[in-house]
């Protein structure tokens, strides 16, 4: 997928993703995927169609619920859930820290959260379990350590459990059935962050788990509108008026929640297409084939484990130059790509999720995240191949 650079351009230029300026290849979608065409379409369609208030008791506001409700039905449908159990929210971040204050005021006992989660789980537990938690380590190749999880079971009085289907910064995918099945067997709730997840591959059977959370513009849906897939009788974290069952205070973003649903639909429509995830991963796999054969000292992270479709994490050979610099760098070479989770770019400490699984800071300090979107081309990862090559002889 090609950008276009240059800022302040119109609304509906910028979808058009032509280059008016430099052209930029995009491999940031773990960050946040550029608008769909059609949730772009449904969202302005949205803005023109439900312009009355859903809690409005006149037909404009009955005509925005109805739309809601709708598309409450239709996520739902997606993951396999009751229609009831969705709650509309701001993003993945408010989805989380509102399943997380429930769970604190609700559940006796000790939350173990995987140690690899997004700062929004980490942050929220900090805050909500104060020293009521526990971190559950992933082992080298970023998997959280079952075994340790399933001894905790038997030392600790556990109240929930929380890790994530699949990690935003290395793409590794948790065996969160498995986490189910123990979680079931004990009557715990778990919480399940899918934000990397769901769009990306099946979530037919998401609705399966207890607690779900996810965000639109990961998918290609608009930023600032998301999802909780949880028990009916949830304890708001935004409180005022009684939208969303009293679960969550504040009038609902319809053409945000229309526009998400768009995506997904052709989210799900894709990535359903006969060889689509067989081919994604071979790309993948031969552009790190490739990276490894053509520059030294390179190493891909979670290699050993499942790891979504879309993503590479790769070390760097040690180099003079900091990642910031390759970020920079490989900017100036036409390619949009991250040092790690979006929240941690722009910093330079070492990245949580790579220091659980084990990394030393120096090689931490050297991490490089490719992250594609349901468009990305094969030509794409190749030109990414050329200009990674480019940039290592420009800087070691
Ligand atoms: N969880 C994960 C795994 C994420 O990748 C992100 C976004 N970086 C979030 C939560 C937060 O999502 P949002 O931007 O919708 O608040």
């Amino acid at each position: 997928m090609v950008l276009d650079q240059s800022r302040n351009r119109p609304y509906l230029q910028r979808q058009s993703f032509t280059a008016h300026t430099r052209a930029l290849i995009y491999f940031d979608h773990n960050a946040t995927h550029p608008l769909l065409p059609s949730a772009r379409d449904a969202w302005l369609d949205a803005t023109d169609r439900y312009i009355g208030n859903p809690s409005s008791p006149h037909r404009l506001g009955d005509r925005a619920d109805r739309a809601l409700s709708a598309a409450r039905e239709e996520l739902s449908t997606v993951l396999g859930c009751s229609a009831h159990e969705i709650v509309w929210t701001s993003g993945a971040t408010e989805a989380n820290n509102t399943a997380i204050a429930h769970l604190a005021a609700t559940q006796a006992g000790v939350a173990l959260v995987s140690a690899v989660e997004h700062p929004s789980v980490l942050a929220a537990s900090r805050r909500y379990f104060s020293d009521r938690y526990e971190l559950i380590p992933v082992s080298a190749s970023g998997e959280i350590d079952l075994d340790w999880l399933k001894s905790a079971f038997e030392r600790m009085e556990v109240g929930c459990v929380i890790i994530m289907a699949a990690n935003n910064e290395t793409g590794v995918i948790q065996p969160f059935p498995q986490v189910l099945q123990a979680c079931r067997e004990r009557k715990l709730p778990y919480l399940c962050d899918a934000t990397q997840w769901v769009g990306r591959l099946s979530s037919e059977r998401l609705g399966e788990l207890p607690i779900v959370t996810g965000s639109a513009h990961k998918f290609g849906g608009p930023i600032g509108v998301g999802f909780l897939k949880c028990p009916y009788a949830l304890r708001p974290l935004i409180v005022g008026g009684p939208q969303e069952e009293g679960r969550r205070a504040g009038t609902e973003n319809v053409p945000g929640v229309l526009s998400m649903l768009a995506a997904l639909r052709t989210c799900v429509e894709q990535t359903g297409q006969p060889h689509f995830l067989e081919e994604r991963i071979r790309i993948r796999e031969s552009f790190e084939a490739e990276l490894k054969r053509l520059v030294t000292g390179v190493t891909i992270v979670g290699s050993g484990s499942q790891r979504l479709w879309n993503t590479s994490s790769v070390i760097m050979a040690p180099a003079r130059d900091c990642r910031q610099r390759w970020v920079v760098k490989l900017d100036r070479l036409g390619f949009a790509v991250s040092t790690g989770s979006a929240c941690s770019s722009g910093k330079e400490q070492a990245s949580h999720v790579l220091q659980a699984m084990g990394l030393p800071n120096d090689e931490a300090g050297r991490a490089l995240r490719f992250s594609a979107g349901i468009n990305t081309t094969e030509s794409e990862w190749q030109a990414l191949l050329k200009g990674l090559c480019q940039a290592v002889n420009e800087l070691t």
